[in-house]
């Protein structure tokens, strides 16, 4: 169960830097490296302790992260940073797709800032056009993120981490301008 869980290390400042596994999380709390900031409510016991797993814990230093260069833009990547969520309707899963925000045949970019993950329905209704022509708005303005683990947006998470998540990722989904 602990080698199982995924938990979301952040440094001393909140940024999102890492994710581990329950067994080396409760390590670094108990070692007085990290504190637990939130917890999913799975209760831990051994003998000498017992307590909250934590979902997410912070550093107790701050440590230097070198930003290890670009993350790579493809497909499953936008998936990622889409949280495998139609950025029209809002389904998660299906038969996902990405579609350009501004379609390719009228110039648009295949660029993080344009292209979303959408479902076969939503990208086949808007087609050629711009969202407000087709009436359709999208759940957030894409942008490119700054940092993910590839287990950070998996579909795997139970829903209740993905909340204790994304908080703290949110902020860090984009790239300031
Ligand atoms: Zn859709």
């Amino acid at each position: 169960m602990l080698d199982g869980a995924r938990v979301l290390v952040l440094n001393q400042t909140y940024e999102p830097i890492h994710v581990c596994n329950g067994r080396r999380a409760i390590r670094m709390v108990l070692l007085g490296k990290a504190v637990s900031i939130e917890n999913d409510g799975l209760l831990v016991r051994s003998e000498s302790f017992h307590f909250r797993l934590p979902a997410v814990i912070r550093l107790l230093r701050f440590v230097h992260i070198p930003r290890t260069g670009e993350i790579p833009f493809s497909k499953k990547n936008i998936w990622r940073r889409d949280n495998y969520t139609c950025q029209y309707c809002g389904l998660v899963g299906g038969h996902l797709t990405v579609d350009h925000v501004n379609p390719r045949s009228r110039g648009g970019l295949t660029t993080w800032e344009n292209v979303v993950c959408s479902c076969r329905a939503c990208n086949a209704r808007k087609g050629d056009r711009l969202p407000h022509e087709a009436g359709m708005a999208l759940m957030r303005s894409p942008r490119k993120p700054r940092f993910f683990h590839p287990e950070a947006m998996s579909p795997r998470l139970s829903d209740s981490v993905q909340l204790h998540w994304s908080k703290y990722l949110r902020p860090f989904e984009s790239s300031p301008r």
